[in-house]
């Protein structure tokens, strides 16, 4: 094993992963990590995420670690019953060849059944809802399927949901800074116009928000400019550009220490999982007076979604509900941190984690743990 991936299985034991899978299935070449971060609010569930990584194993190790500690945050601040895990699927070749990413899937669903809904996998970057189905043929430990009827409709492709759930962080914080929640008129950078950007573009167009979008996807970049959109040449373009609000919808770690420095909007608040690099990046937004939306509080509406399908919720309402709720959760982080001093993530955190803690005391916890 390598100095890197040593160094990545260290750092899961002070995160404190209860579990970190490395899988190969020569038969069908899935080469594979499942990170389950926690169970003690309930089952694991996060994404399946498939793309290739420049870095090998070592990447692949650290994005699954990282984005599943950050599942264990988003259900616990979501008020969900939920732990927190994520697979990702080293795909050197994007799974392009359609007989071959079939055969990967159904061993990742047989690995799945192997971990006995330990933990629950959904849609991500680089996986659809198709793919979801095909995994519910070989296993239950899957949601964001279309196979059992959805939510009177609503089920399958969670990013509607995590659209709701970002526009309404994004109306709470501009409220927080002007004390005027409409996006009308705002204008707002949204970087990734895949599922949830591009979906996101259309629904701030139809709110009278000026939105101007980037991809490296011609095609993405196409559709959204048939909707209105307009175009910036990159990320970096974007990162500069002064905005109301900048949504970071593409892959994590987008805003590190330098872009923070240099950021043009007053709002960053999207869906990319783990969004800032690191610390320091929250640091400096902080002190340019920046409002960072915790990405794991605005982005949380399609795990709702997944846990209403979980648990054959029937009834659409009770989803909006619940998608509403969020952004009032949302609202009250951000006064908290006003009336505190602190940063919405610091108190989101703390929120998140304490539950888990009650959780843990609780005794049935206990008792299950001896
Ligand atoms: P997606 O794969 O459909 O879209 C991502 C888009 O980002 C793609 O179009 C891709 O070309 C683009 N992209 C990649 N690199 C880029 C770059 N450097 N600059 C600009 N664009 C770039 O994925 P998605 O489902 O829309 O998810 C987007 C993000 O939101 C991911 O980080 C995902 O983990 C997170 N998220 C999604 C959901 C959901 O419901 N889909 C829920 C929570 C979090």
């Amino acid at each position: 094993m390598s100095d890197d991936v040593c160094e990545a299985l260290e750092q899961s034991l002070s995160w404190g992963h209860e579990r970190v899978e490395l899988v190969r299935d020569a038969g069908s070449g899935l080469h594979a990590v499942i990170a389950i971060h926690s169970t003690v609010l309930g089952p694991a569930l996060g994404g399946l995420r498939m793309r290739r990584y420049a870095g090998g194993l070592p990447e692949a190790l650290d994005d699954a670690l990282r984005l599943s500690r950050a599942m264990t945050l988003k259900a616990s601040a979501a008020g969900l019953d939920l732990g927190g895990g994520k697979a990702v699927v080293l795909a050197d070749d994007a799974g392009r060849d359609a007989g071959q990413r079939a055969a990967r899937l159904r061993a990742f669903a047989r690995e799945l059944e192997r971990l006995r809904g330990a933990y629950i996998t959904a849609e991500d970057v680089g996986t659809s809802t198709a793919d979801m189905d095909l995994l519910a043929e070989h296993t239950h430990h899957v949601v964001g399927t279309t196979r059992r009827g959805g939510l009177g409709g609503v089920g399958g492709d969670p990013s509607p949901s995590t659209v709701r759930t970002v526009l309404g962080a994004m109306s709470v914080a501009l409220e927080a800074l002007d004390g005027d929640a409409a996006l009308a008129g705002r204008s707002v950078g949204v970087i990734g116009l895949g599922k949830v950007g591009g979906r996101l573009a259309e629904r701030l167009l139809e709110a009278g928000a000026r939105v101007v979008g980037t991809d490296p996807d011609a095609d993405a970049c196409r559709r959204a400019r048939a909707r209105g959109v307009g175009l910036a040449p990159s990320a970096a373009a974007l990162l500069t550009r002064p905005l109301d609000v900048l949504a970071p919808c593409a892959v994590g770690g987008m805003v590190d220490a330098d872009a923070a420095a240099t950021i043009g909007c007053r709002v960053v608040c999207g869906s990319a999982n783990n969004a800032l690099a690191d610390e320091r990046a929250a640091d400096r937004l902080a002190d340019r007076g920046v409002l960072y939306v915790p990405d794991f509080l605005a982005n949380c509406g399609g795990l709702i979604q997944a846990d209403c399908e979980r648990r054959r919720e029937t009834d659409p309402a009770r989803l909006e509900q619940a998608l509403d709720a969020a952004r009032e959760r949302t609202r009250a982080v951000l006064l908290e941190a006003r009336a505190d001093g602190r940063l919405p993530s610091a108190v989101a955190e703390e929120h998140a984690w304490r539950r888990i803690r009650a959780a843990r005391e609780r005794p049935h916890a206990a008792a299950v743990a001896a």
